[in-house]
């Protein structure tokens, strides 16, 4: 028996979920899916899923920088110009 680190009551050592508290015991949770024979196959639709939502992210990145990044330059830009002319205010 262990203890949960969130309640520090008596757990079973494979426990993934306290049953005192409802906590995820996380560090278990991976240790369990290491140990267990399933475990590739839950690996792999982890990393599957993982890699999925990457490549969304990634594609929604692309997609959104390359209509906003000219209009974000331009911003850099202006704000440069504006910076130079409080500059040269304050220089004379
Ligand atoms: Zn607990």
């Amino acid at each position: 028996m262990k203890k949960c680190p969130y309640c520090a009551e008596e757990i079973k050592p494979e426990a993934v979920k306290c049953k005192h508290c409802q906590s995820e015991l996380i560090i278990n949770n991976k240790k369990r899916i290491n140990e267990n024979t399933d475990s590739v196959v839950s690996r792999i639709l982890v990393t599957g899923s993982l890699m999925f939502i990457a490549y969304l992210v990634f594609q929604n990145l692309v997609s959104l920088s390359q209509p906003s990044f000219p209009e974000m330059e331009q911003e850099v830009r202006e704000s440069e110009a504006r910076l130079e002319k409080l500059r040269q205010a304050f220089d004379e």
